[in-house]
């Protein structure tokens, strides 16, 4: 990334001087096809750079004629037409470049529209894995800036190599017209302009890359400790003074290197001023020699005309030099928006979706392997099947793999090995979107939209009415203090829903996945510690809803266990144990360990002892 503000950067950084990109037919030929589509808007940008660019031209030539024809030869007549003659191509150029500017904004405004949609819609589509192995930071900057940086790439760099292009041919073919000894003279004093320039943007480029580090550096310690969870930390462990130091000092190196750069860019401009004026210096010189020694026949005119011209050149020229920086830095951009066109989604929709009509919520494994990790598995053999309106629960010691074991029925994930069958059909060969609007999951993580209750809820169902928005708030158990709240279902929820409690967002969740009115009902149980008027809400929510669906419950809690048809004991990947609590409550197995040392007994289960007797 180049640092922020200021001109654009003429150096690469060592990052960006490591990971330069190959520039192959193949990339050019792709980008070119994000440009093919405004190829007539192309074209009419180029025709008015190249009118623009002759038109800026003509008054440096037109100052000849003004001091040779009009001031010298004493002709008012002449002086006034070439005068109006010069600002009437001023006008006209800069009327086109005023085109030029609005064409140029068009082509890559809507080529970066179409760039960020064609994006947007490939990320949609990308699978979990995608989400959870790349950083939210990564993926949102491709989105934004780099797709930003096209636009860029196409209103400056582009539009910057033609202009300065062709501006460059016709000073040069006007300069050698004019006088080629002094147009070689003129070409040789550039380059005396063009050299400190770059090696005073060098020294500035390395100040500035410095301050960038500690802007970063301050950013981050904005970001850790004024976000929700740091500043709590901040409090909680007391580290307010260091903090303020760690800022303080950064903020101070900060200074001084800006102070520094202000300063460098101040020799920057002495040195520039100096060789500007070095170069007309050298041809009023050379013109002069030449003009009262050799040629007679050159004027005053012509020389001034060259003068004008090696000033024109000045600009174009430095421009040429940097733009091979940034023409790397735009295949660069280019490379890293197209690696991310590359990914092909893991999970996709099968090639000859079956779609049926309706759904049972019937599942069953078979056999089923999985690993996110090549070198590690997850799951071995994992074999069961839930039938229609019954209910299993799936316990088990923390990493053990019940919610990956769950993530593979909405196909979060495909199966490494076996089959996971929803209603009798492999999943991987179910229309995507049927398999997952039948199944409805209730997460440890509750995610909430910023926005109100109403909202969060017709995610879920856009269509619904206001009496099954609060027919699902009753059943999920939320309905109460849903009323109780001033606004009512148009309550706020706040960032992510940090405004509720747990409790509140799992049953204002609940309420969303009942207005699914999925087939399948998942529950992966919070662990965390809820207070037990919660936990009993949610509870009371649950059970009913489990009695009247097919449903897998990932349990924690007693109660919860003890509504299911089946339970299933996942141990390390495996089911090590299956059956209902009494069958397995007295087995002396994993389930009595988990029974004796984790679950939340309830005041109403009476203790393995009980349950083993009565067997
Ligand atoms: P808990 O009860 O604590 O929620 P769990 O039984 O649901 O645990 P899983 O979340 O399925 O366990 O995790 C099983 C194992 O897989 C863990 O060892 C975990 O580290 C690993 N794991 C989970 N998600 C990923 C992932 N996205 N990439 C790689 N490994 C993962």
């Amino acid at each position: 990334m180049p640092p922020r503000g200021g001109p654009r950067q003429q150096f690469l950084t060592e990052e960006e001087k490591k990971a330069r990109p190959k520039v192959t037919s193949a990339l050019l030929k792709r980008i070119f096809s994000y440009l093919l589509p405004y190829w007539k808007q192309m074209l009419l940008v180029l025709c008015a750079i190249v009118i623009s660019s002759v038109l800026s031209m003509l008054p440096s030539v037109l100052t000849g004629r003004i001091i040779d024809e009009g001031l010298i030869g004493r002709s008012m007549e002449k002086l006034v037409l070439y005068i109006v003659l010069s600002l009437a191509v001023t006008l006209g150029a800069n009327l086109i470049g005023v085109l030029e500017s609005y064409l140029n904004s068009w082509i890559a405004q809507h080529i970066t529209f179409d760039m960020h949609n064609k994006m947007y819609a490939h990320l949609l589509r990308m699978s979990h894995r995608f989400f959870t192995t790349n950083s939210q930071g990564d993926i949102i900057t491709r989105m934004t800036s780099d797709i930003s940086g096209v636009q860029q790439i196409i209103t400056n760099t582009l539009s910057s190599i033609l202009s300065n292009s062709i501006t460059l041919i016709v000073a040069l073919v006007i300069m050698f017209r004019q006088n080629w000894i002094l147009a070689i003279v003129g070409i040789l004093v550039v380059p005396l302009f063009v050299l400190p320039t770059r090696s005073a943007g060098k020294a500035r480029w390395t100040i500035t890359n410095e301050s960038q580090a500690c802007s970063d550096e301050i950013n981050g310690i904005l970001n850790e400790t004024l976000s929700v969870s740091g500043q709590l930390l901040v409090k909680l462990f007391g580290r307010e003074q260091r903090e303020y130091e760690r800022y303080e000092a950064v903020g101070r190196r900060q200074v001084a290197l800006n102070i520094r750069e202000s300063m460098a860019g101040r020799w920057f401009r002495v040195a520039l001023s100096t060789f500007s004026s070095i170069g007309p210096m050298l041809l009023y010189l050379a013109g002069g020699v030449i003009m009262m020694r050799y040629d007679e026949t050159l004027t005053v005119g012509d020389i001034t005309v060259l003068v004008t011209l090696l000033g024109r050149m000045y600009g174009p020229v430095s421009q040429l030099l940097n733009i091979q920086v940034d023409w790397i830095r735009s295949m660069a951009l280019f490379t890293r928006i197209f690696d991310y066109f590359d990914m092909v989604p893991e999970v996709g929709q099968p090639a000859a979706p079956v779609h049926p009509v309706t759904a049972k919520g019937e599942v069953t494994f078979e056999h089923v392997d999985f690993s996110y990790d090549p070198d590690r598995q997850i799951l071995r053999d994992v074999s069961f099947q839930l039938p229609e309106g019954r209910c299993i629960a799936i316990v088990g010691p923390s990493g053990s793999g019940k919610s990956t074991l769950i993530n593979l029925i909405p196909r979060l994930y495909d199966v490494t090995a076996g089959r996971v069958l929803f209603d009798g059909e492999d999943v991987r060969t179910l229309d995507l979107a049927f398999l997952r609007s039948h199944i409805g999951i209730v997460s440890q993580e509750t995610y909430l939209f910023n926005g109100t209750i109403r909202e969060n809820l017709l995610y879920a169902r856009p269509d619904a009415t206001e009496e099954m928005l609060l027919d699902a708030c009753r059943q999920a158990n939320i309905l109460d203090f849903i009323e109780k709240q001033e606004n009512g279902l148009d309550t706020v929820v706040g960032n992510r829903g940090l405004k509720l409690s747990g409790g509140e967002k799992q049953r204002i969740s609940i309420a969303r996945v009942l207005l699914k009115d999925p087939a399948l009902m998942i529950f992966d149980e919070a662990t965390s510690a809820l207070d037990s008027i919660s936990e009993q809400k949610i509870q009371d929510a649950i059970e009913p809803l489990i009695a009247s669906r097919t449903s897998i419950l990932i349990a924690h809690r007693l109660s919860t266990i003890l509504a299911a048809d089946e339970i299933l004991v996942v141990k390390d990947g495996e089911i090590v144990e299956r059956g209902t609590h009494h069958e397995l409550v007295g087995a002396g197995g994993v389930y009595t360990q988990l029974y004796e040392t984790q679950f939340n007994k309830s005041a109403d289960a009476p203790p393995a002892q009980e349950y083993s007797e009565g067997e």
